[in-house]
C-alpha cells in the first residue's frame, strides 16, 4: 500500500457538463479512496465535485469536505462527508485546504478551479509550499490554459522554470501515479 496522502483536489461545481468529466472525476476518486489515501475538497455535492466525493465513498474511503458558511447555507454542501469544515468565507476555506493538502490536483473546472489552481501555483512559485500541483488534462481541456502558461513565458512574464511548478497528465490514474511516486 502507498503512503497514505490528503489529496486535495479543485473541480467543477457544474453538473451541465459532458459525461468525460464525470468519468473522470469519478475514476479519481476511486483510485484515491483505492490508494488510501483521503480526498481534501470544496466540500460540494454537486457536479464533479459531488461525484468525486460519492466514489471516494462508494469505493470506503475517506472524504474531507473544507466549504464556507455561505454554501452550505444554500444547501450544496456533501452532508455525508466524514468530515465536514466549515469555514467564515472562501479565504479561510483555501487556507484550510492549503493546511491539510499534501499535494494537489486539478480537474477540469471552471472560475472557482481555475482560481484555486493558479493560487497553488503562484503560492508555489513563491516558495510557501513545495506540494506537487498535478493538472488533469481530461479530453484536453485545459489545452488553451496550457497554451496561456507557454504564452506568458515566452513572453517572459513568467520564467521558464516555473514550468516546473505543475505536471501534466492526461488521466486520473497519473496523477495517482505521480504522487504515489513522489512520497513512495
Ligand atoms: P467552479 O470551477 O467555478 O465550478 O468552482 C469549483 C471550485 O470552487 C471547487 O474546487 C470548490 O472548491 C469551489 N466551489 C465553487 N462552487 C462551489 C459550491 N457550490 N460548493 C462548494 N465549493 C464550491
Amino acid at each position: 500500500m502507498a503512503v497514505p496522502l490528503s489529496i486535495c483536489v479543485f473541480c467543477a461545481s457544474s453538473d451541465a457538463v459532458e459525461e468525460v468529466f464525470f468519468d473522470a472525476a469519478s475514476h479519481l476518486g476511486s483510485l484515491i479512496a483505492d490508494g488510501g489515501h483521503t480526498l481534501v475538497y470544496g466540500g460540494g455535492a454537486i457536479g464533479l465535485m459531488g461525484a468525486l466525493a460519492r466514489a471516494v465513498h462508494r469505493h470506503a474511503g475517506r472524504v474531507v469536505g473544507i466549504i464556507p458558511n455561505a454554501l452550505v447555507e444554500h444547501e450544496v454542501a456533501y452532508h455525508d462527508a466524514d468530515e465536514l469544515v466549515v469555514t467564515q468565507d472562501i479565504r479561510q476555506r483555501k487556507a484550510a485546504m492549503d493546511l491539510r493538502a499534501d499535494a494537489f490536483v486539478a480537474l477540469p473546472g471552471g472560475f472557482g478551479t481555475l482560481e484555486e489552481l493558479i493560487e497553488a501555483l503562484t503560492h508555489r512559485q513563491l516558495n510557501y509550499h513545495a506540494k506537487p500541483t498535478v493538472i488533469v488534462n481530461v479530453d484536453g481541456f485545459y489545452d488553451p490554459l496550457l497554451a496561456l502558461f507557454d504564452h506568458l513565458i515566452s513572453r517572459r512574464f513568467a520564467k521558464a522554470h516555473d514550468r516546473a511548478s505543475y505536471e501534466v497528465v492526461a488521466d486520473p490514474a497519473e496523477a495517482i501515479a505521480i504522487l504515489e511516486r513522489r512520497w513512495g
